[in-house]
């Protein structure tokens, strides 16, 4: 068996649109900004898509769903991540594991990420762990 580990970062500022729903985690946060990104701008599915993508060594997520393409648009996070989970069994692996820490100094997300270890778990087939913190 062979075991690999991969590493994901992900960074977006908050968009201007003040519609655009807050999407971390496959959530959707209500009553938070959103961010600005050419998908959903879901920075928590787009660390963990990288960071199997890499561990596999597949490139990374803007090789597969490059942002140039009109195609993802407001594309749903969640089902890239399910592509990249897709991908990687495609070439025997999967996820054992997954620990992801969001830097936000807003909204508190300490209520949220239950919500989003349930749904990315789902996702990715193994045991999630989300972790919020701010930046101070
Ligand atoms: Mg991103």
């Amino acid at each position: 068996m062979s075991v690999r580990v991969g590493q994901g970062i992900d960074i977006h500022r908050f968009s201007e649109d003040p519609h655009r729903p807050l999407v971390l985690g496959g959530v959707t946060i209500e009553g938070a900004r959103g961010l600005a990104g050419h998908s959903d701008a879901d920075a928590v599915c787009h660390a963990l898509a990288d960071a199997i993508l890499g561990a596999v060594g597949l490139g990374d997520l803007g090789r597969h769903f490059p942002d140039t393409d009109p195609k993802w648009e407001g594309a749903n996070s969640v089902a890239l991540l399910t592509e990249v989970v897709r991908l990687a069994a495609a070439q025997r692996f999967a996820c054992v594991n997954a620990d992801c820490t969001i830097i936000a100094d807003t909204p508190r997300l300490a209520p949220h990420t239950d919500a989003m270890v349930e749904h990315l778990a789902r996702v990715v087939g193994a045991p999630v762990s989300v972790k919020a913190t701010r930046a101070e």
